[in-house]
């Protein structure tokens, strides 16, 4: 189901991918986390932002 709506792309797209992945774990953690909540590794990334991105 395409959202056509661009504001509510915009919404869907902050909500799903502002956030940071653990490199050691995989979890999600919250964008302004500098630890993982799970193994508190210090080794956080975020999230691919590309837009099309597959997956
Ligand atoms: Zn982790």
């Amino acid at each position: 189901m395409p959202v056509t709506d661009p504001e509510k792309k915009r919404i869907a797209i902050q909500a799903r991918l502002h956030m940071k992945i653990c490199f050691n774990c995989g979890c999600r953690n919250d964008i302004l986390a500098t630890r993982c909540r799970k193994c508190r590794n210090g080794y956080l990334r975020l999230k691919n932002r590309n837009l099309g991105a597959k997956k």
